[in-house]
């Protein structure tokens, strides 16, 4: 793979490494204090909330785990509605398959595709897309083959197959599912929509490159334009061929330069909350803040669980 496009994932690993800093930093902290979280939690239960509000030392102690618990389950709900809704997809679609017409399977080879790589659906819709996680496959419908002239097939081939050899599906997994998680922080949603659009690019300069012009893909775009081409399955980690306003951009003006100031404001508000939530970890590790305050359960408000056997 070029170098080039390689380079163009560049949002997507900062995504990762965003995300998988954070979710250490949960893990190190519930390795940390988890037991003391619970006991907290068991002892604020078991007075019925009481006094909750007189003994914020205490009750800080629960934001931390609280956090925690909202981003597993948002993580984890997306994870699922995407999983759930490509098997759908999968399970929809697949027995539809039809044999590939010779138009398009003559021009496989040239990608490095087979013809069980393809799965070609007799549909009126014109619809090109890459699914799948582990072996991703193109998905082709009539109404786009149709539509489309041999070098303008080309280009779509040449973009799609770019999706299946980046695993793109499973990479859009990944950047939702964290985007989900952390949707509190607005820099990691800006880091998943830029991932996103990078896909795009790198699949567009991909079918630009293979063809050694752009004529094709504006024309396919041009075409698809002029039909509704809309995103149709929006829950679905897939890499459709439709026409997004980003997308036409960066077509038209490829060279733009990298603007990293749209980055402040959301980055700014990003850092603003992980300071906050810092301080909240470094006031709730604090044991002198318990000890100061005069909770009736202060004996359960330590970090420490040196302060259980007594
Ligand atoms: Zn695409």
């Amino acid at each position: 793979m070029n170098q080039r496009y390689n380079s163009l994932n560049l949002y997507f690993w900062l995504l990762i490494a965003v995300s998988f800093g954070l979710v250490s930093v949960g893990l190190a902290l519930s390795w940390m204090y988890g037991h003391t979280w619970v006991q907290v939690l068991g002892h604020i239960c078991r007075v019925n909330f009481q006094h909750l509000k007189e003994h914020l030392p205490v009750a800080t102690q629960l934001i931390i785990p609280t956090i925690l618990l909202i981003v597993i389950i948002r993580g984890g709900m997306s994870l699922v509605r995407q999983l759930r809704t490509t098997g759908q997809l999968i399970r929809l679609f697949l027995p539809l398959r039809e044999s590939l017409p010779v138009r398009v399977e003559v021009l496989l080879a040239a990608h490095g595709l087979k013809s069980e790589d393809i799965v070609f659906l007799n549909l009126p819709i014109a619809h090109a897309f890459c699914l799948g996680f582990w072996q991703p496959r193109i998905w082709l419908t009539t109404g786009l083959v149709n539509l489309l002239s041999n070098e303008e097939l080309d280009a779509v081939l040449a973009h799609e197959a770019y999706h299946c050899r980046q695993r793109d599906p499973l990479r859009l997994l990944l950047v939702r599912t964290f985007k989900a998680a952390f949707f509190f922080l607005p820099l990691v949603g800006d880091f998943a929509q830029a991932a996103e659009l990078q896909q795009e690019v790198g699949a567009d300069q991909a079918a630009i490159a293979y063809l050694g012009d752009d004529l094709p893909l504006l024309c396919t775009i041009q075409k698809l334009l002029k039909i509704d081409s809309a995103e149709r399955w929006p829950t679905a980690p897939y890499s459709p061929f439709n026409v997004t306003e980003a997308r036409l951009r960066r077509l038209i003006y490829p060279s733009q330069p990298f603007c990293w100031q749209i980055y402040l404001p959301s980055g700014l508000i990003s850092l603003g909350s992980m300071i906050i939530l810092g301080i909240i970890v470094l006031l709730s590790v604090q044991p002198g803040l318990a000890q100061t305050s005069h909770c009736p359960y202060e004996h359960v408000a330590l970090f420490h669980t040196d302060a259980y056997a007594s």
